[in-house]
């Protein structure tokens, strides 16, 4: 029973996150909403202690699909980084202000970029291009995540500056527009680097958030030193350039882990687990 705590945790606390926004704000959506997600989470984790192949993608379709086709889509809400500016901006603490700070701020010292590697709807469709592993060396190109940052926070504080009317108009325009940006560019630098995950490593935005707090994670791999063999197996597999073999905080893009256990699979020693960094959890 032991290998399902993580599950259990992770759905514990979506739940009581859900519960208590549904009674602080009397909103029931609350509920569902954070059910849903904290439950399609538990259960690519349950697959994936299964040994299902494609477990993280049923969590990916699950909740990425959820946000973009219901939340964005039909319920016509900006999820993407200019729709938390927005609603920071009217001081409203709903729809993407509260999924940023579960998503992007607050949860990430708990689950890292559990976000990223689970419910991103961006990368659940970059992530079925063919470079999985990436075929080139990483670039120095993350200075670029900042410009389309700034850009972003711009692009909503001159909105509001300018008074212009029809915002929740313009903010569904944005919606359709940025996500037609992000998956034109996603596969473009996917194709053109040869790395899917290519777009996450040096254009996405949200990782000025991300990276920080993810920085302190509570999860993440750590590796059983008395069990490597030095193979390189998982660090050839990793789709992130992460150097999962050093335990410490600082190692070799520490904050770009989207614990996609790729490397604990390919690992032929189980040396590889999630745990607080000092010791492998069992698996
Ligand atoms: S880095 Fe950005 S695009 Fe990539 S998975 Fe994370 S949030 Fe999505
Ligand atoms: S795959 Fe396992 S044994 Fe090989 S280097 Fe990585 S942790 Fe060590
Ligand atoms: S392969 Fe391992 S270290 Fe790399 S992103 Fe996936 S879980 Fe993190």
């Amino acid at each position: 029973m032991r290998k399902y705590v993580l599950p259990l945790l992770l759905f514990t606390v979506f739940s009581a996150v859900g519960v208590t926004l549904w009674l602080t704000k009397d909103n029931l959506f609350y509920l569902f909403n954070f059910g849903y997600i904290g439950g399609a989470i538990a259960l690519g984790l349950v697959l994936f202690i299964k040994k299902y192949r494609h477990a993280r993608r049923v969590t990916q379709l699950l909740v990425g699909g959820y946000m973009l086709v219901y939340l964005g889509l039909i319920c016509r809400e900006n999820m993407q980084l200019e729709g938390f500016f927005y609603y920071l901006f009217t001081g409203v603490f709903e729809a993407a202000t509260i999924h940023y700070a579960v998503a992007k701020i607050l949860g990430p010292l708990l689950f890292g970029r559990g976000w990223c590697g689970y419910a991103c709807w961006t990368a659940a469709v970059l992530d079925l291009l063919p470079y999985k592993t990436p075929q080139s060396p990483r670039k120095k190109l993350g200075f670029l995540r900042y410009i389309m940052f700034s850009a972003s926070l711009l692009f909503v504080s001159a909105l509001f500056l300018a008074h212009v009317g029809n915002l929740e108009k313009i903010m569904f325009a944005a919606f359709i527009f940025g996500n037609v940006l992000y998956y034109a560019s996603g596969v473009i630098l996917a194709f053109v680097m040869r790395d899917n995950r290519a777009f996450c490593k040096y254009l996405c935005p949200v990782t000025v958030f991300l990276k920080p707090m993810s920085y302190f994670s509570l999860l993440r791999v750590s590796c059983d030193k008395s069990r490597c063999v030095e193979c390189g197996k998982c660090r050839k597999i990793c789709p992130m350039n992460v150097d999962m073999t050093d335990n410490s905080r600082r190692r070799e893009n520490g904050t770009e882990c989207i614990l996609c256990m790729e490397c604990v699979k390919v690992c032929p020693k189980n040396a590889l687990g999630h745990g607080s960094g000092k010791e492998k959890t069992a698996r």
